[in-house]
């Protein structure tokens, strides 16, 4: 700290400084930041009608905050309960999704004596919204929500949801349209959802997502319209196994809370 001014030059400067030269007005300006002596000597040094008008001020100042507007209302926890559910950028990528599976749906009817292409992409439908549902790209407040106590699992699983709620009865009524039992739809839908999950904790969920829908279309999809038959794992045969897988899946899920604390896995 510099040294105190004397009474004189705090006197001086209370009465606006003008004969001080700048050096002098600097040197105690910043004095004054650190010393709360010298900032009482300098209230003490105003003079009457200086402390006057500055009473004045006050009293105006609190009678029109007293007598102002109310604060606008908070609008936060509606804004914070969507952002757990939803994140805008699910919206293209859902349209986009409903849209393949309408396609899927007209060739189904267009040809159908072939492997339903609904039955075949019903597995990977909800997989871009998964991934965009936890992506540092698609949120513009990433940083903040994942940084929040309430992120992780339970954010992602909470977004994956809201997808399930689109795709699901899209699903139903696609599969319905196509003559496929629901069952071989939800649940090979439910069991890549889930194993994207678990494994986009550790390796980020867009890449989770890429790898099991790039599997199912290469050991599936291709080999399904190459053949023209339909697939063992697409039989109603195989629904008991698709639903054990499905729950084996999400119990893995369950354990894996641990591995969406990190912002720098997830991408
Ligand atoms: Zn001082």
């Amino acid at each position: 700290m510099t040294t105190h001014p004397n009474l004189a030059v705090i006197s001086r400067y209370a009465q606006g400084g003008a004969d001080l030269d700048d050096a002098t007005v600097w040197s105690v300006e910043v004095h004054l930041e650190g010393c709360a002596d010298c900032r009482a000597r300098l209230a003490g040094s105003t003079a009457p009608d200086t402390r006057a008008l500055l009473d004045r001020v006050a009293a105006a100042m609190d009678e029109a905050i007293v007598a102002g507007p109310p604060p606008a209302p908070v609008r936060r926890p509606w804004s914070t309960g969507r952002r757990r559910w939803l994140v805008w950028a699910l919206g293209p990528w859902l349209g986009m999704t409903l849209s393949v599976l309408a396609c899927a749906l007209l060739l189904t009817m267009a040809w159908p004596g072939l492997p339903s292409l609904v039955l075949l992409i019903a597995p990977v439908a909800p997989l871009p919204g998964v991934a965009v549902a936890w992506s540092r790209r698609a949120d513009p407040a990433w940083e903040l929500i994942v940084g929040a106590p309430g992120a992780g699992l339970m954010m992602l699983l909470r977004r994956t949801a809201t997808v399930l709620a689109v795709i699901v009865p899209a699903l139903a009524l696609t599969g319905a349209g196509a003559r496929q039992p629901f069952a071989l739809m939800l649940l090979p839908c439910l069991a890549c959802t889930a194993a994207t999950i678990g494994l986009g904790g550790r390796f980020g969920v867009r890449r989770a997502a890429l790898a099991v829908g790039g599997i199912w279309v290469a050991a599936v999809v291709l080999p399904t319209i190459v053949t023209a038959d339909v697939p063992v794992v697409l039989r109603p045969a195989s629904t008991p196994v698709w639903a054990l897988a499905t729950v084996a899946l999400a119990a893995y899920v369950a354990t894996r809370s641990t591995d969406y604390r990190w912002l720098s896995s997830r991408d």
